[in-house]
């Protein structure tokens, strides 16, 4: 699986016009090349890093993050507010952990 590149390929001018390349088939057209550029870039950032829906959850830079914190809550007695697994934001930029869990895992 390999998620869409937003890169700058190139940058074509037509006439007065400057038309900035995405590597996704985004293109930036202004008559000004720094501009058409500019919003080129402005485009990488926003489409490489969608808006995390739920940016007042703790993040964790990876699963193993996400999954060590749950351990360590698990270590407390604290019962109600222990997170119960990890999950990838949808933003994919990093993870958060839930305490959406059906019922709790019994222990033998
Ligand atoms: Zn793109
Ligand atoms: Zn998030």
């Amino acid at each position: 699986m390999n998620p869409t590149q937003h890169v700058l390929t190139r940058v074509d001018t037509g006439g007065k016009s400057y038309a900035a390349q995405c590597l996704c088939g985004f293109s930036s057209v202004s008559y000004n090349r720094q501009k058409a550029v500019a919003n080129l870039y402005s485009h990488v950032i926003h489409a490489s890093k969608p808006v995390c829906p739920t940016p007042k959850k703790k993040a964790y830079p990876n699963q193993v993050h996400a999954e060590n914190a749950i351990r360590n809550y698990i270590l407390r007695p604290t019962p109600g507010a222990r997170p119960a697994r990890a999950y990838q934001c949808p933003s994919g930029q990093h993870w958060h952990t839930t305490k959406n869990v059906a019922r709790e895992r019994r222990i033998a």
